[in-house]
């Protein structure tokens, strides 16, 4: 036989996600399996339950990770909100937020679309004439953190409008969590969920949601049942509610929940606002290094997500060549552009564990030689010698 056991190449991840994942994160996976309904499994998932709260700085019991990856995270937000025949106010301004549509629409629901130009924040004025317009919709969705941009818009004013128009949020956090303020009860948002694999350290394929009091009350009167059993939260209460019984609903990940366990107490050690404040300091040093690779960024400053820096491939630059080098040469994984973005931009993270003064200059100074060796005219060594000055200082 030809298969053997495999073994993966040691990356360095600075794509949209997964990133890198904690050593810590990894080692915690490895050990061994109990069963899911172990009272010792048990104890460790309320503590796990109690440091999600925190990551999303709310008070909200149905706060939980959905056992599978983001996208069962955004599907059981919207399969328990959304009901046939609701109309569901939808801000698109990339990838995400076209997925948010598709959602609806397969709940039989209405998406009535607000959007925006790809690289831009949601635009609030936009936002409220839809809700004005459509006084019968229920719900207002929308992308805290568009991964395919790398745009940040302001969730705490969409959350705002959510509620001056009687409707209830949905929230896609998926690359905010732990990397950008995100403040859920302070906010007043209602359906958030994000995932594991970007700024929260840890492997893909567990989905952290949180659920407001007002929405559990609108799930609570919905006239027909969620069309999707296994996301039906009425019944993943069950299992993960407080007080709940600890009933059999499906079978808990158990190894990919201690590394959970794992990332999310790194990142309370830590605590939430350093995390916040480490992206953003090497956000800064990667932005003035790749400045001075003249690479351009494409969202303008004020709406720029730290951990995820979207600049313009340069004219005459093939996109593959270079993030094929990247890979075989460096080990260093960095995204392509999505939809419309594709062979334009390039994505390069610095998600949660990745966002370190380490990883800034391995990119900085590969990119330096695979662009030079591609006849780009920047000069050699500006990149990392104005990163080094923004390291220095912080
Ligand atoms: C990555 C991502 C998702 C999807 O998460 P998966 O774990 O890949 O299913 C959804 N929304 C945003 C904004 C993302 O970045």
């Amino acid at each position: 036989m030809t298969e053997r056991t495999f073994h993966p190449p040691q990356r360095t991840l600075m794509g949209p996600g997964p990133s890198d994942v904690s050593p810590r994160v990894l080692e915690a996976m490895c050990r061994p399996t109990i069963g899911h309904l172990d009272p010792v499994f048990v104890a460790m998932m309320d503590e796990l339950k109690g440091m999600l709260q925190y990551a999303f700085q709310t008070n909200n019991q149905m706060t939980m990770p959905v056992s599978a990856p983001g996208s069962a995270g955004m599907e059981s937000c919207f399969a328990n909100l959304v009901e046939a025949g609701d109309q569901v106010v939808v801000a698109q301004n990339g990838v995400f937020g076209g997925r948010m549509k598709e959602n609806v629409e397969r709940c039989g629901g209405t998406a009535i679309m607000v959007e925006d130009e790809w690289g831009t924040a949601i635009d609030l004025n936009k936002v409220e004439d839809a809700l004005k317009a459509n006084p019968d919709a229920k719900v207002l969705a929308f992308v805290h953190a568009e991964t395919s941009t790398g745009a940040q818009s302001d969730a705490k004013g969409l959350a705002e409008l959510a509620r001056k128009y009687n409707c209830l949020s949905i929230a896609d956090t998926v690359t905010s969590l732990g990397g950008t303020p995100l403040l859920v009860d302070e906010w007043g948002l209602d359906a958030v969920y994000s995932g594991t694999q970007k700024c929260l350290s840890c492997t893909p394929g567990l989905s952290p949601v949180t659920f407001s009091e007002r929405a559990l009350e609108h799930i609570k009167g919905r006239e027909t049942k969620v069309q999707s059993w296994f996301l039906d939260l009425n019944l993943v209460m069950g299992y993960w509610g407080e007080g709940a019984k600890r009933a059999y609903h499906h079978t808990a990940p158990i190894n990919a929940l201690y590394a959970l366990h794992e990332s999310l107490l790194i990142l309370k050690e830590e605590g939430l606002e350093n995390s916040w404040a480490r992206h953003k300091h090497y956000h800064m040093a990667l932005r003035a290094g790749l400045e001075a690779l003249g690479l351009e960024f494409v969202v303008a400053e004020a709406d720029r997500l730290p951990q995820l820096n979207a600049v313009k491939i340069p004219e005459g630059i093939a996109d593959a060549v270079v993030r094929g080098k990247l890979l075989n040469d460096y080990s260093l994984e960095i995204g392509a552009g999505l939809g419309p973005m594709a062979g334009k931009v390039w994505r390069i993270g610095l998600m949660g564990h990745a966002a370190n003064a380490k990883n800034v200059r391995l990119c900085l100074s590969a990119l330096d030689n695979v662009l030079s060796g591609l006849g780009a005219g920047h000069s050699r060594g500006a990149a990392i010698e104005a990163a080094e000055k923004v390291l220095s200082a912080g």
